[in-house]
């Protein structure tokens, strides 16, 4: 499956950068390579439900990323499900490492796992050209991490996966821990201090309505403010200025310069105004927001024969009309019809 970068194709010169009718320029594509999952976290999936959508092949999924890429975006992040399940992971990140972007330059290629089978794999992935990986944690307590997870043994295994792809240089390497009051919340002080420890910047995010069951209420988040004032009860923090301006997390710092948290808070400080995200799901369909009503059948249209000029300018139309924001907490909001795990977070 090995072939030469390619030239640059004509989509390129016929469209400007992928924008959206609001302006926001579009670079940042999030795929799922599955939906399948090993893990059952409770606020995640219900645990009853298995894979609902089907795969591409591998070379599908690159043509699909490729067309984007001859567009405009510059990051791809691959997510699922647990994408570290999907068999050729590896192999598609080394083709993904020898596509450039129509300035001439590589991928950003990042990876969200659960980090069940990091240990082994960062090592390959590395080397296979992905620059990062952010690793999903919800308890830094071995007891409350499994009982979140539901695989029991499950920490361990996480946190050696954890310090071996830190090893490989997969960095910065980001822990993402999603807070639900009365489930994890008593475990921020333990992750501030893991920050500084492990050296990784550990990200608290805001629960989503995403859950394939019905557990979200706006009482169960815990939001932005509430997580600095608790820090900032034990520990000094410093707000740091973001590196982009479509960076989703809050930074800060610690007053003595060791450490970096993050904050993601879609829910209390919602980003919208300068999202930068598209997403691809694993069975090929665009939506261009974690809470589309309507999703884009792209692979469909490949699989009827379209050429990259048809799809090019599909996914132009399609990303220009992205919605303006999410409407959490609203009178009249519906959740999406697809959970976190099968759009791929
Ligand atoms: N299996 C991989 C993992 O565990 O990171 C990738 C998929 S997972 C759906 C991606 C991220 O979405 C994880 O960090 C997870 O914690 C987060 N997530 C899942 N459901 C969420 C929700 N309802 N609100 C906010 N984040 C959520």
């Amino acid at each position: 499956m090995a072939s030469a970068p390619r030239p640059v194709s004509s989509a390129a010169t016929l469209h400007p950068p992928l924008t959206d009718s609001l302006g926001r320029t579009i670079h940042d594509l999030r795929v799922s390579i599955t939906d399948r999952c090993n893990y059952k976290c409770i606020y995640c999936r219900t645990g009853e439900l298995g894979a609902q959508y089907p795969e591409l092949a591998n070379e599908e999924y690159l043509r699909l990323i490729r067309l984007f890429v001859d567009l405009g975006i510059t990051k791809v992040r691959l997510t699922g499900g647990e994408p570290l399940l999907r068999r050729g992971v590896v192999d598609l990140i080394a083709e993904l490492a020898r596509l450039r972007t129509p300035a001439g330059a590589p991928l950003d290629i990042a990876l969200t796992t659960n980090g069940h089978l990091l240990e082994s794999l960062a090592g390959p992935l590395k080397a296979a050209g992905l620059n990062r990986v952010t690793v999903s944690m919800d308890a830094v307590d071995a007891a409350a991490f499994e009982s979140i997870t539901r695989v029991p043994g499950s920490f361990p295994v996480v946190l050696k996966g954890i310090r071996a792809a830190r090893d490989q240089g997969l960095t910065p390497l980001k822990i993402n821990c999603v807070l639900l009051r009365g489930f994890n919340d008593d475990q921020i002080e333990g992750f501030a201090r893991f920050a500084r420890e492990e050296d990784v910047v550990v990200r608290f995010i805001e629960f989503m309505p995403l859950e394939e069951g019905r557990l979200w209420t706006p009482e169960i988040v815990v939001t932005l403010k509430e997580i600095v004032e608790h820090i900032g009860r034990t520990m000094s923090l410093v707000e740091l200025p973001p590196r982009e301006p479509s960076e989703t997390a809050r930074r800060y710092g610690f007053a003595d310069g060791t450490g970096e948290i993050g904050i993601i808070a879609p829910v209390s400080q919602a980003f919208c105004g300068a999202c930068s995200r598209v997403r691809l799901t694993s069975d090929g369909k665009i939506r261009t927001c974690l809470f589309s009503q309507v999703e884009h059948d792209l692979y469909g249209r490949l699989r009827a024969g379209a050429g990259d000029e048809e799809l090019s300018a599909y996914i132009v139309r399609i990303v220009n009309a992205k919605e303006p924001r999410h409407h959490i907490g609203e009178p009249g909001f519906l959740k999406p019809s697809r959970s976190m795990v099968h759009i791929g977070g």
